[in-house]
């Protein structure tokens, strides 16, 4: 832990997929926060390949502020590869991701320098509740903190998002990790190092709406358990040695059976409901082995995890 002085450069990371609407409405937020502190900023826009009026909108703000700088992608490459691409652009002495639709409370900010130059090298946010999200969804997402704690042995914080602060040191760590499957808040969290954490209350959307269905957080899920945990392997050895072990022993009475009662015949029901349910059983397996064996296949392929397509406001701006 080292004291931090003032007169730091803080990087703030916003990742933006069309988001035409939302940018004014975040750069109004943002601006009497940034300059209530001390430190010298830069906001960092990084425009994942967006199909509306979001590029030129950022650009025409890098010409009006000398703050803001612009990483576009040739293409949408999803918000984990955005924040890989501005995590490694990033000069900051801290970096803080932030999500441009204001569900992440701007106002925390200075609280975390505080906490950062205090010693702290990540500041965690914290949601509370989200008063907005169904019942289901609350519900779906302890389970899967629960069932992602227990199985993994990179500890990741519960109901944190990627809104926190990471001190350069944590940012640089995080770029030595090469994987294309990024499951950012296992990535985010991976280096560890002296963590405090601000809670808040995750308020709806500012404009616009999430691009997340139920159905791709499920994914999402299965992605996290599957990159950070060989946990499932391994369950399926122990249902393995499960069935065999009750397969013998079915084994044996059937054998003791047909020598005490000699051969019957009929069993139609109970074999094809054997087949049946062992098949289940076996493509199951199959299922899991495919995860992992997919997930080398495109770590093998050692593809970059993003493209550049041009950079406003940095020193060697590329157009
Ligand atoms: N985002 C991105 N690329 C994508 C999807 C989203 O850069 O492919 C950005 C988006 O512009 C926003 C942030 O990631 O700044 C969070 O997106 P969203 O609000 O849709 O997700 P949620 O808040 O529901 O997790
Ligand atoms: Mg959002």
């Amino acid at each position: 832990m080292s004291e931090k002085k003032s007169n730091k450069l803080i990087s703030i990371l916003v990742p933006c997929f069309n988001e035409q609407e939302s940018i004014r409405v975040f750069m109004n937020s943002i601006t009497p926060v940034l300059k209530s502190l001390q430190d010298n900023v830069e906001i960092l826009f990084v425009d994942d390949g967006s199909q509306d009026e979001t590029l030129p909108i950022l650009i025409k703000l890098a010409g009006q502020n000398p703050q803001v700088k612009v990483i576009s992608l040739s293409r949408n490459f999803g918000k984990e590869a955005a924040l890989t691409a501005g995590l490694e652009l990033a000069t900051g002495d801290a970096v803080i991701p932030i999500d441009v639709d204001l569900q992440d409370p701007v106002e925390l900010m200075p609280q975390m320098i505080e906490k950062w130059k205090a010693g702290a090298d990540v500041v965690l946010a914290r949601r509370l509740n989200r008063p907005s999200d169904s019942y289901l969804k609350r519900f779906a997402v302890n389970i899967f903190y629960k069932l992602i704690s227990s199985l993994s042995s990179t500890p990741i914080p519960v109901d944190v998002g990627d809104y926190r602060l990471m001190d350069r040191t944590v940012v640089d760590s995080i770029c030595l990790l090469p994987e294309r499957n990024r499951f950012m808040k296992g990535i985010l969290s991976w280096p560890g190092y002296e963590t405090e954490v601000i809670d808040f209350t995750r308020p709806d959307r500012a404009v616009g709406r999430s691009k997340w269905r139920l159905w791709k957080l499920f994914n999402y899920a299965l992605d996290g358990i599957f990159s950070f945990s060989t946990a499932p392997l391994r369950m399926w050895t122990y249902a393995g040695l499960l069935v065999s072990f009750f397969s013998l022993f079915y084994l044996l009475i059937i054998v003791a059976k047909t020598l005490i009662y000699g051969i019957d015949l009929p069993g139609y029901a109970s074999i094809v409901s054997i087949i049946l349910f062992f098949s289940g059983i076996n493509l199951i397996g199959l299922g899991i082995l495919g995860e992992y064996l997919g997930r080398v296949f495109i770590e093998v392929k050692q593809r970059p995890v993003y493209l550049i397509k041009r950079t406003v406001g940095f020193e060697n701006t590329s157009e």
